[in-house]
This record gives C-alpha cells, structure tokens and sequence, in this order.
C-alpha cells in the first residue's frame, strides 16, 4: 500500500457525477451526485451491494455511458482536463493513454479470432502507429505479457487456448500497454475461482507498483479490498456515504451501512451469526428527501428524513454522510457505536 498525502493535488477529481437510467416509470438515480478524489499511485477500493452505481460509475467517468443511461451532470477531473467537456476524438486521446479500464467480464470481450500479440497490438495501432516498428512493437508486447507474468509463448495463442486468469492477465496487459496514469478495474477478479482471483490481484498490485499508477479498484471482495487498496469509498444506492482509509475503514467504520458491511463478513476466529442488512430499499425512481439509507439504518431519526446529511470529516481522513456525526443534532439514539459527541 502507498503513503498517501492528501494535501497533494489528486490525479482524478470527480464533481456531482450524476448518471441517469432512463425508464417507461421515470429515471433511475443510478449515480447520484457522486465526490471523490484519486491521488497518485493510490489504490481507492469502490464497494457497495450489486446495483448501488460502482460499474455505473465507472462507465460514467470514462463517458462509456450508453442509452438508455446518460450522463446527466458532473465533472471529472483528470490532470488539467474536464473529461466530460472533451469532443469524443479528445476523448479517445485520453482513454488507454491516460485513463485505461479493465472491464467487467475482461476475459471475454478478448476476440477469439485474434491472437494474444495481435489484440495487444491493436492497443498501439488506435494511438501510436507511427511511432512503432513491427520490431519494437513485438519487444512490447513480450515485455508486457512477462510484467504480467505471462510466458512468452502466449504472444502466438488464441484467448480459448487459455485459462481465465491468463486471459484476466492479458487484459491487464492491454490496459498498462501506453503506460496510462490511471486505471480502472472493474471487478476483475469476481468470475475466477479464488486461487485465480489471488494471483490476479497480485497481477494487478505488481504491476501498479511498477508503474506508480493510480487504480480505482471497483469490487465486493472485502478480503481482498483489505488487501488490495489504501482507501475505501462505500457507495449505496447511487451515492457515495463513506470513504476511509482502509485501516480506518475496517477497524472503526462509521457510517451504519459501512458498520452493517463490515459485520456482514464472515469470521473464522469470532464465528456468530450473519448479520443482515434489513429493511427494504426505496424505487430508485423516487427516492425519499433526507438520508439515502433511512428506509434500513437502525439509528434512523426524525431529522434523517427531511434532510440530507452532508459529507463531514468525522475522524483523520474519514469521511461520512450522516446525521449522527453532526454535533448539532440532538436526541441521537444512545445504541451507536463510536460516534462523535455520543459514543
Ligand atoms: Fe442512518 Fe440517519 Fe445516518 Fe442516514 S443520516 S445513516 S438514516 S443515522
């Protein structure tokens, strides 16, 4: 994990990202007013439940939003450069150069008709094809396949002559082809057995540690966050409601979703009862005024439906949206765990 210093300038800075999922019943909120900072060569982990945003998101900040979704407001930073300002040619001069992802489901959008070195290649052709000899080009994509730890007779294989992670890896591969400054991996170790997963999450921490890249790590893995990253920003339903430090993080989250979460994972050493996240969630067409996660946070109170708490800092570094950590607030319940001013 990095040493981070906050009070740098980050590489990626998104504003108020909103993406909207147009349906016959209104718009779904899928990405509602989105914050966060990236800083150089850190690893930020995004996680939440299955449809809270974290791949909406993403596809948001690269603009692969595609209808019926649509970016609907916001600003993503990248260096001096407002992605979402750019015409689609800026834009393509960003994307592998400066911002790469690695999809969702990478190892199946390889084509199989098409050798490893030549998909590789095909990376370079979209950006630099003048600038690359068939000879250096080949050097690369050895030099590539190898920081990937790949062997070289990959370079003349078809993607269906390889295993799941060997096709993870040679998308890692494409993504870390023109040296980008910061990636984006969109759960791409979920579809691999969990010998598979370990290796290619080593992959990926091995090859940003090389490159000093900076990484948005999407996910629900928790093990392997904890492993993996240096912060982490929780998201529900389209928002995000905490981000920490992973120690932090782990140790005393704040948020009752990140609490909730946390207690969700199971634990050799302490075995009790699963705990489950209840209540129900609200029409994402419609959502309540006030707290986004009032319909299941066991703390709810009066002003948690009317208003919407703001991000605050609530320890070094921490950031939580909720009403509990205002100290103008009165009547908190006393139940809460380690919460300012009520603990
Ligand atoms: Fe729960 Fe209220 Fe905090 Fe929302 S603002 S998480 S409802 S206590």
């Amino acid at each position: 994990m990095t040493e981070q210093h906050y009070d740098r300038p980050p590489v990626l800075k998104v504003r108020g990202l909103r993406v909207y999922y147009e349906t016959p019943k209104g718009d779904v909120l899928a990405v509602d007013d989105v914050n966060f900072d990236l800083y150089e060569g850190e690893t930020l982990g995004l996680v939440g439940e299955s449809g809270c945003g974290k791949s909406t998101a993403a596809m948001g900040i690269l603009q692969l939003v595609v209808p019926p979704g649509r970016i609907v407001d916001g600003e993503v930073w990248l260096g001096d450069k407002n992605l979402l300002a750019l015409s689609e040619e800026e834009l393509r001069q960003q994307r592998w150069t400066k911002l790469a992802l690695i999809p969702q489901g990478a190892m199946n959008s390889l084509n199989p008709t098409m050798k490893v070195s030549e998909q590789i290649k095909d990376t370079f052709d979209a950006h630099e094809s003048k600038l690359r000899s068939k000879a250096s080009a080949k050097d690369r994509v050895l030099q590539l396949l190898s920081m990937v730890g790949l062997p070289a007779r990959v370079y003349d294989m078809y993607p269906h002559e390889l295993s799941g992670g060997m096709k993870q890896r040679v998308c890692i591969a494409m993504a870390i082809a023109l040296n980008p400054s910061v990636i984006i991996a969109d759960e791409s170790t979920s579809a691999l057995d969990v010998v598979v997963q370990r290796i290619v999450a080593q992959t990926l921490l091995k090859v940003k540690q090389a490159l000093g890249v900076s990484m948005i790590m999407i996910g629900h893995d928790m093990g392997l966050m904890a492993q993996m990253v240096d912060r982490i920003a929780v998201m529900y339903a389209g928002k995000i409601v905490e981000i920490a430090p992973v120690k932090s993080f782990f140790t005393a989250p704040k948020h009752p979703y990140s609490q909730l979460l946390i207690e969700s994972v199971p634990s050799l050493r302490e075995r009790k009862p699963l705990k489950i996240t209840e209540g129900i969630t609200h029409d994402p067409r419609n959502p309540p005024p006030g707290c986004i996660f009032q319909l299941r946070c066991p703390h709810v109170m009066e002003i948690c439906r009317v208003q919407t708490p703001p991000m605050r800092e609530v320890a070094l570094n921490q950031l939580a949206a909720c009403h509990l950590y205002d100290p103008d607030v009165e009547g908190k319940p006393t139940n809460v765990r380690d919460v300012v001013g009520n603990p």
